[in-house]
């Protein structure tokens, strides 16, 4: 658990970021529920710090930029 990755800051920039794209209410509420469970910026696949540049331009981004560079075909 990475629960104190993000600062209280970063966060807010996170929130005004997915605010400000979000399509439709059930994308926007989906986006804030990810946006504070204790793991949220933390890659699925190796488990590291996903970095703040790279969520603060896709807040939904799930991997850190090593694994979503790496073809799918590759990952276990
Ligand atoms: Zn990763």
């Amino acid at each position: 658990m990475h629960y104190r990755y993000l600062t209280l800051e970063q966060r807010d920039t996170l929130e005004a970021e997915i605010r400000a794209r979000s399509a439709s209410e059930p994308a926007l509420q989906r986006a804030l529920r990810q946006l504070h469970q204790p793991d949220y910026g933390v890659c699925i696949e190796c488990g590291k710090d996903i970095a703040f540049v790279r969520l603060a331009g896709d807040p939904e981004a799930l991997h850190c930029a090593d694994c979503a560079r790496l073809p799918v075909t590759r990952r276990q």
